[in-house]
């Protein structure tokens, strides 16, 4: 990579070998894994019983590799490696064969039914992919002294992507965000776009408030003014919504969430189609955007994933497909049921067929597979998560009095568990950007964010129900 690399002929044999198990392994994806359905790649990834005996001692589970550091045979292998001529995992900070696993699997995942190809890097939290994704972009050089530079997003987001939008890029760092309002009107996108624009940004479905917007339309605007579209699909995850197959060029995944649906950490994760669209002249970075952003940005940042969270989170993916189903489904009836009820003033769920984007998102939202599941019908079957909210009647104390009053479902800060979560956002994921803030994002303060788990959902129900009388 770097000019200056001398090849020795030990050092080609290195990449000979290399290069050798790199069209293998490229072969197998292709021939091989990109063939599969969903279920069977979220269960094996990459991960092989070849592979297994031959590196692994047989390891039917993808080993947790608790090592700060790669040795090499030779001073050949080493400065092959760390020029990065061939694949090495160098330096955990770098990499590591355990979240090597992970990656490719949501790469694939995220890529199921994208004709291209996608890769992806892993990262220590949601937001560090977030800061992944949106740092390349921003670049400017030493060269060109300060430039005037914009980003467009949606105002519909989570708490901490705001703080790290409004906060660390735009009041610390000069870079304006420029925030969309309703983003499902194409022309708020278009108005906020000029020379100076390096990429738009949409969360969907937004968390707490379920914004949505047209993927294939936004990702088509952004493509004609030569930038990048990134989503965070979070809400959905990739048993629901894939964004790079409809043009998106990267997705963040804050795998903290229902990708690790059991709640063991946090962690993340940025997929990137290759050849994705930038106005910023690297064309490195261009044609395969989280390999670069592995080995340079964040070599240097060091927002890396610890391995064992790496194999912790992979063992939940595997499931993920039946679980976001049956999950998706309780959360209808809670929320139909919620909808029924005197002391409620709204109900926000995608899948109610009276919410404004309901018809938007059934566009986009189904279960992935469902047309091969002969339960179904042999046809594609709309889910929408398992991220609902209702408003209280009588405001904000009223709100506060049925929160505290539930009894198995957990007050906390959090989503996406097999475990049935509650939260009040203005008090708490939306605090520290204050009223005019909140107002922006759509989150007034007798909002109750539910994120439905894995229980029957009968007992849900009985749950709020009691609640929602004692607070009568
Ligand atoms: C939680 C969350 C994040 C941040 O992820 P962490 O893993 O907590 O850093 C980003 N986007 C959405 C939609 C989230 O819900």
């Amino acid at each position: 990579m770097a000019a200056d690399v001398v090849i020795t002929p030990g050092m080609q044999k290195y990449i000979d070998k290399n290069n050798a198990y790199l069209a293998k392994r490229d072969a197998f994806i292709r021939d091989v894994v990109k063939k599969w359905k969903f279920d069977t790649i979220a269960v094996h990834g990459l991960y092989n019983v070849e592979e297994a005996i031959e590196d692994y001692q047989g390891s039917i589970i993808e080993p947790v590799f608790m090592s700060t550091s790669q040795a090499y045979r030779d001073s050949d292998e080493m400065a092959a490696a760390l020029a990065y001529l061939i694949p090495t995992w160098c330096y955990s900070r770098i990499a590591n064969p355990s979240t090597y696993y992970y990656e490719w699997t949501l790469a694939l995942l995220e890529g199921y039914g994208f004709a291209g190809e996608s890769s992806a890097v892993s990262t220590s939290s949601g937001i560090a992919a977030i800061m992944t994704a949106v740092q390349p972009f921003l670049v400017q050089t030493k060269k060109s002294g300060h430039e005037q530079r914009n980003f467009v997003a949606t105002a519909q987001c989570y708490g901490g992507t705001f703080q790290q939008f409004k906060v660390r890029l735009e009041e610390e760092r000069g870079i304006e965000c420029r925030w969309v309002q309703d983003p499902t009107n194409l022309d708020e996108w278009l108005s906020k776009i000029d020379g100076n624009t390096r990429f738009l940004y949409g969360e969907l479905p937004s968390n707490p408030g379920l914004g949505f917007f047209d993927i294939a339309k936004v990702a088509e605007l952004a493509h004609a003014h030569g930038l990048p579209l990134i989503c965070d699909a979070t809400v959905a995850t990739p048993a629901l919504m894939r964004p790079i197959c409809h043009g998106a060029d990267i997705v963040v995944q804050s795998a903290t969430k229902t990708l690790t649906s059991s709640g063991f950490g946090v962690c993340g994760a940025l997929i990137a189609r290759r050849n994705l669209v930038s106005n910023v002249p690297n064309p490195e970075m261009k044609k395969d955007f989280a390999l670069y952003t592995k080995y340079l940005p964040n070599r240097d940042h060091g927002p890396n994933l610890h391995p064992l969270q790496a194999i912790l989170a992979l063992n939940d993916i595997r499931t993920l497909r039946s679980k976001v189903d049956m999950m998706s489904q309780s959360t209808m009836k809670v929320a139909q049921w919620l909808e029924t009820h005197p002391m409620i003033e709204s109900v926000q769920y995608l899948g109610l067929k009276n919410h404004p984007l309901h018809e938007l998102a059934s566009k986009y939202m189904w279960l992935v597979d469902s047309e091969f599941d002969p339960c179904y019908g042999g046809k594609k079957v709309n889910r929408y998560g398992h991220l609902m909210s209702f408003c209280v009647k009588g405001g904000a104390e009223k709100a506060r009095k049925v929160f505290d009053g539930l009894q198995r479902i957990w007050r906390a800060t959090d989503l996406g568990r097999i475990k049935s979560v509650a939260t009040i956002p203005a008090i708490s994921t939306h605090q520290q950007q204050g009223e005019e803030g909140r107002k922006l994002a759509g989150i007034p303060p007798n909002l109750i964010r539910l994120c439905v788990g894995g229980e029957h959902p009968d007992d849900t129900i009985g749950d709020l129900d009691q609640a929602l009388a004692k607070a009568r």
